[in-house]
């Protein structure tokens, strides 16, 4: 008898691929192990065993495993079940799919490169020879790939080997430069050694009579550190009411000592006391309706304005859950943007909490995995859509929070899946749960409830019955005409502004737009300076003295003069976040601004240090773009200005008016959440556009209403499906060309369905590759699975036609 694996490749391939094993690895062998297999030429793999079998006839030549790797599957099947809808769905390999579900720790492979562990050294005794011959290679190169330690070792079978040294710690996985997550540290100070003597204690101080605030620095620091051996830099300026650079001067002559100290995110300290708040009346309702659905086993949306505690619901649930026993996910659009909420839960749940991000470590990462396959205690994992892919059992519950971002859409690159929606095919699965929460619902989710797909939870007013903010449309252009414009604030917001700053209360001021201003044009010719690889202009940035790309990244210096006529009248058009915070110094001198953009919040704990800031209320006015809308939650902002909303509105797409609503909607909660009533001042050019109407009013069904209108009537979802088919290359022509030869080889998809393009989108060139699109819409008579049959096998087609092998074509179903 002959026996064979179906391995799954992380790779493009179309289907499972065999290998020979024999009678004992038959028996030892369960789905989900990983086996390694060596695939083309000479590569080594790892791949995912699917099935035993016992005879088999394929086309190609069945080569025999390596090895196994492991002792235990380390997925179940149902995991194998779902990565296959989600390839099927999402038209991509099983591969991919396994490729971005597992942490790159588990794929080891040829080309995977290692270094030694810091704490690795060859004077250990329990190292065996092949341990030791590794790492006194990796004394002499900083690095190996897998492949030069098979050579080194002269064996074909170094992946155990390997795997068994990652788990002793004796090596790590090299990672992507930029790519690693920096933990959170803080600042710690102490008295130097030799003050610990009294003596040269009071004569330091009676030395420092003059120094009025650093004795009072050294005075706090006593009474502070009693029983403690260091204090927070932080706390210790603020309780002494003095600078940092009061503190710095002491650290320069050596009085005092600062450490930086990691705040470990796994498993923060357990803050004191764990008790949930009692929900409300209006909480409590809807916590039973949500029960309600799930009874009946209906995905539940839950509407609730912002601030209404949707999170302690949330919190709620979860803790019932992981009483039973179960698994609950916890699915957030941005982790990054997050502390907040995950500070509330740990403080909750303890260490319960298991966080899985892509910039962890892939230690860390593969420790979720670890725990959450192993479910040896209930935990609730919260992240970002990967986090949907972890191999879960016993999943009792999932939330996905904000439910309308559009973020949960994964781009680039396949699997291109959508995290809500593969959400619900997962809970189905596993028959778990889901729970969809957002203030601004999509329009998707909220026609679901209305044909009783979904069944809806609402909570109309915020904890404490505080009121929603008032928000007020002002009206730029008369502004501009009755010259009350400072630079790009109304005299309105100005008022308003002063007004909360002598309330000793905070501003939000959202520009959704970073950088100083998007385009710098010359007054005499009217060139404006473009990126070289892609079409689109250069972004001022004051701030860094540079003319940058957002869309790869390209910078220059910013020119004096035009680079076509060399007149020397340059201007900016448009504007950013640095120019509303240039403008914001100019006109509030007193007070403090910070602004919170990708650029400022790309440093180690920028983002953290920001929130912080705003919390301890060290400034004054916060301004950022639409990171501004995630979620957060602070006490004393009471008034939320934004500069233009108007910019949002004229976006070529049809989600742009939802969109548009949704942004405002959530900038606009993140005034008066916990005090007093705040307000909202939206400056507009177009005041009397129904969105904004919609905004001011908070009346979203009018919005859902009117938005539904018009998907139906220019066929867009939730009534037809969209399927986007991508084409990229170097050469204009080539590119348009093979997006029309898709599109005449799709003249023979079924009637009724639609075939857009092929079309250049806005920016048509990024990173030297010119993009063309066409666009399949197929309404809701159409099988879907029948329809993307034919498309993967006109794509099929396309790649083997020559003169197109190097355009790249993507397919993304259920594009945004
Ligand atoms: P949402 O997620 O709906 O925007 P949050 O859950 O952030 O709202 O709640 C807003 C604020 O109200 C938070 O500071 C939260 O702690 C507080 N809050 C909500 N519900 C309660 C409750 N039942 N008891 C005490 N505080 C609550
Ligand atoms: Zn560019």
């Amino acid at each position: 008898m002959s026996y064979y694996l179906d391995v799954i490749l992380p790779l493009p391939l179309e289907r499972y691929f065999s290998y020979k094993i024999n009678a004992a690895e038959a028996e030892f062998i369960k789905p989900g192990m990983r086996v390694a297999v060596p695939f083309g030429k000479s590569k080594l793999y790892t791949g995912i065993a699917v099935e035993v079998r016992e005879n088999i006839s394929v086309a190609y030549e069945v080569k025999d495993i390596e090895f196994v790797i492991d002792e235990a599957p380390i997925l179940d099947k149902d995991q194998i079940r779902f990565w296959e809808w989600i390839a099927s769905y999402y038209l991509c390999s099983v591969g991919q799919v396994m490729k971005a579900s597992l942490p790159k720790s588990l794929l080891l492979e040829s080309e995977t490169t290692i270094q030694a562990h810091d704490d690795a050294s060859l004077d250990q005794s329990d190292l065996t020879d092949h341990e030791y011959l590794i790492l006194e290679a990796l004394e002499h190169r900083q690095a190996l790939k897998v492949d030069d330690i098979t050579l080194l070792l002269d064996r074909k079978t170094v992946l155990p080997i390997l795997k068994k040294m990652l788990a002793k710690k004796l090596i790590i996985l090299q990672e992507e430069l930029n790519n690693t997550y920096k933990s959170k540290t803080e600042r710690y100070i102490q008295l130097a050694p030799i003050y610990s003597d009294e003596e040269q204690l009071k004569e330091l101080l009676d030395s420092m009579t003059r120094a009025h605030k650093q004795r009072e620095v050294l005075m706090t620091l006593f009474m502070m550190s009693a029983g403690k051996k260091s204090v927070k830099s932080k706390e210790l300026e603020k309780r002494a009411g003095v600078s940092r650079a009061v503190l710095k001067s002491l650290i320069d002559k050596e009085i005092l000592e600062e450490t930086e100290q990691e705040v470990s995110r796994m498993l923060m300290e357990a803050q004191a006391g764990n008790d949930l708040y009692e929900l409300t009346l209006q909480q409590q309702e809807a916590y039973t309706g949500i029960k309600n659905a799930f009874v009946k086993d209906k995905v539940c949306l839950l509407h609730g304005v912002t601030s209404s505690g949707k999170t302690e619901i949330y919190v709620k649930l979860i803790e019932e859950y992981l009483a039973q026993g179960k698994q609950c996910l916890y699915l957030l659009p941005e982790i990054a943007l997050t502390t907040q909420l995950i500070g509330r839960l740990q403080y909750y749940f303890k260490h319960r909490v298991l966080i899985y991000h892509s910039k962890y470590s892939l230690n860390e990462r593969q420790e979720v995995w670890t725990h959450v396959l192993e479910a040896k205690e209930p935990y609730v994992i919260i992240g970002a859509r990967s986090a949907l892919l972890l191999p879960f059992v016993q999943l009792g519950l999932i939330i996905v929070d904000e439910e309308h971002e559009t973020s949960f859409k994964q781009f680039d690159p396949a699997p291109r899946y959508h995290a809500r929606d593969t959400a619900i095919i997962l809970g189905k699965m596993k028959a778990a749960h889901i729970l969809l929460g957002s203030a601004t619902p999509s329009i998707e989710s909220y026609y679901n409830t209305t044909v009783g797909k979904f069944e809806l939870v609402e909570l109309k007013k915020r904890y404490g019955n505080i009121l929603m903010p008032e928000i007020n449309v002002i009206d730029i252009k008369e502004k501009h005409r009755k010259k009350r414009m400072t630079g790009h604030f109304s005299d309105t917001l100005i008022e308003a502004m002063t007004q909360v700053f002598n309330d000793k209360e905070q501003v939000i001021l959202f520009q959704n737009r970073r950088g100083y201003a998007p385009i710098m044009e010359c007054n005499t010719c009217g060139h404006a300076p473009q990126c070289p690889n892609c079409d689109v202009s250069l972004t001022v940035h004051q701030h860094r003295a540079q003319m940058r790309c957002h869309y790869c990244g390209f910078h220059t210096f910013i020119p004096k003069e035009c680079a076509a006529c060399s007149g020397t009248a340059l201007d900016t058009k448009g504007f950013g976040t640095e120019q509303i915070e240039a403008e914001f110094k100019e006109i509030f001198p007193n007070q403090k601004i910070a602004r919170m953009d990708l650029d400022t919040t790309r440093g180690k704990y920028s983002y953290e240090n920001l929130i912080e800031q705003v919390e301890n209320r060290e400034v004054d006015c916060l301004v950022g773009t639409q990171m501004l809308t995630k979620g957060l939650d602070f006490r004393h902002v009471s008034l939320v200005g934004v500069l233009n909303a108007d910019a949002m509105l004229n976006f070529p797409d049809f989600r742009a008016h939802e969109r548009c609503f949704q942004l405002l909607t959530q900038v606009a909660g993140r005034a008066g959440r916990t005090l007093k009533r705040g307000t909202v001042l939206l400056q507009s050019y177009n005041p009397h556009h129904m969105i904004l109407q919609q905004v001011s009013t908070y009346d979203y069904k009018t919005m859902f209403k009117e938005q539904l209108e018009e998907r139906y009537q220019f066929k867009y979802p939730p009534y037809q499906r969209l399927i986007r088919i991508t084409f990229k290359h170097r050469d204009y022509t080539t590119t348009l060309n093979a997006g029309q030869w898709f599109v005449g080889a799709l003249q023979q998809i079924e009637e009724g369905v639609e075939v857009l393009g092929p079309e250049f989108p806005p920016v048509s060139r990024v990173r030297n590759l010119y993009h063309v699109h066409v666009i399949v819409k197929l309404g809701k008579t159409h099988a879907p699975e029948t329809i993307k049959g034919f498309i993967s096998r006109v794509k099929k087609s396309f790649e083997s036609i020559k003169q197109y092998r190097a355009v790249r074509c993507n397919i993304d179903v259920d594009c945004y």
